[in-house]
């Protein structure tokens, strides 16, 4: 490729003081597609198609309130890429849920799927609302509202959903539960994340949490870093953020901060999971608990410890906090927390940054476990799962270990380099249908 067909990664790449649009994911997805693709020197033709989302779509989902009165919300449903397999990638309920931002976690599923090997596509799905403010039977009714509205493109070999932001199993059974509906006939493996009842996979709702503590043990045992005294700070107390800080505790880490939107609680000398689990469950947020220094969002994040795991939300490490970083290790449990911009403080400052697309690509790995085992019928125990989760888990750090190391780029640019490169031999492979 000639290097006027597209704008050099030079000036893509962030750059001391051209900051990009750090709020845009897209924008941010974008910038290290670029720069990846431009090391692999990947065709024009390529790099083309794979810039583009293959299908967006927008719906509106009108519903009823309790009280009677109608409300529209808007939905989308972004398939970024199918070419390895049937799309797949989580559906959220938030109030930030935009075009851009689904686009976005699209992508990320794509080169998620495709670094940890699975064969799937990747999608994302979001409806504008805020979950808190509305009732279970409500939540009932635009899920499946929504599902109706996108139902041409779900199926087990199409698009297949999971869960995501303020998505849980109970949302997957509604889903599972409209689709099966309209189709005559019970199918399980539309969805991934459902109940263990109803075809859901033993070790799912622990998957991504297992993700990022086997991927931290990973870059402790790469660095020299022992496992005894080792500080971390986690930030996003749900699903994801909740059962990383246990693991990383049973595994003999000190968990020193942990924190949710209520705000955070703070140990130098470590903190119980399990006893703050317990707590949430009781009083739904961290903010009452009495035991340890209250702590903001944003102290946390510049903690004193040595891993950093933003479990929570995008763009919550930027050029403005980067800087303050204390940690060594930073495990993206979250989709896209740390900003281009960020990324090259960060770099500077030398901190080993486990990406996303790694970092917590556990669950959809167990969520294509899932799916095996709900096509084959046939279910395998906690073990199994487990095991087989660890090993592509360690295989896939190990891989972008290797292609950090061969192209000398930072993890992030590894990464993106192996999974372009799967998509683009599969693309290669199949060649254009014209
Ligand atoms: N929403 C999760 C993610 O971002 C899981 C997706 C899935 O299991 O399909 O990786």
């Amino acid at each position: 490729m000639s290097a006027t067909s597209r704008p050099s990664p030079l000036l893509i790449r962030p750059e001391k003081d051209t900051f990009l649009n750090e709020e845009n994911p897209f924008e941010g997805m974008m910038s290290r597609f670029d720069y990846a693709a431009e090391r692999l020197s990947l065709d024009q033709g390529l790099y083309k198609v794979l810039r583009s989302p293959e299908k967006q779509i927008i719906v509106s989902v009108p519903f009823q309130r309790d009280t009677g009165e109608v409300e529209v919300y808007t939905g989308y449903r972004v398939l970024y890429n199918t070419s390895r397999g049937p799309a797949k990638g989580g559906i959220r309920f938030d109030l930030n849920v935009t075009l851009d931002e689904v686009k976005a976690l699209a992508a990320w599923m794509t080169w998620k799927c495709a670094l940890v090997n699975i064969p799937f596509g990747g999608s994302k799905g979001g409806v504008v609302c805020d979950p808190a403010t509305l009732s279970n039977t409500e939540l009932e009714r635009i899920t499946r509202r929504y599902t109706s509205a996108i139902i041409e493109i779900l199926g087990p070999d199409s698009d297949v959903p999971a869960p995501d932001v303020n998505t849980n199993e109970r949302v997957m059974a509604w889903i599972m539960d409209t689709y099966s509906m309209h189709k005559r006939h019970t199918v399980t493996a539309v969805v991934t994340g459902k109940p263990i009842a109803m075809g859901g996979s033993l070790g799912r709702r622990e998957a991504t949490g297992r993700g990022c503590m086997l991927v931290t043990r990973e870059a402790l045992r790469k660095l020299g870093m022992p496992i005894a005294g080792t500080r971390v700070a986690v930030q996003g107390f749900g699903n994801v953020g909740s059962t990383a800080a246990m693991l990383m505790e049973e595994l003999g880490l000190t968990i020193v901060a942990v924190s949710d939107k209520s705000g955070g609680v703070y140990n130098p000398k470590g903190l119980r999971i399990k006893e703050l689990q317990q707590h949430v469950r009781e009083h739904r947020f961290l903010g009452e608990y009495k035991e340890a220094e209250p702590i903001t969002n944003e102290q946390l994040l510049t903690v004193d410890c040595e891993v950093l795991v933003p479990a929570a939300l995008e763009n919550v490490i930027t050029r403005h906090n980067a800087g303050d970083v204390k940690a060594r290790i930073i495990c993206e449990g979250a989709n896209g927390p740390t900003t281009a911009n960020a990324d090259r403080i960060l770099e500077e400052k030398g901190v080993f940054v486990v990406p996303d697309i790694l970092a917590n690509a556990g669950g959809v790995t167990v969520s294509y476990f899932e799916w095996v085992q709900d096509r084959g019928g046939y279910f395998w125990d906690e073990e199994t799962v487990n095991q087989r989760l660890e090993r592509i888990m360690v295989q896939s750090f190990d891989e972008v270990i290797t292609m950090s190391e061969k192209h000398r780029v930072n993890l992030r640019t590894g990464a993106y380099m192996q999974a372009i490169e799967r998509v683009a031999a599969v693309h290669r492979l199949r060649g254009m249908y014209a």
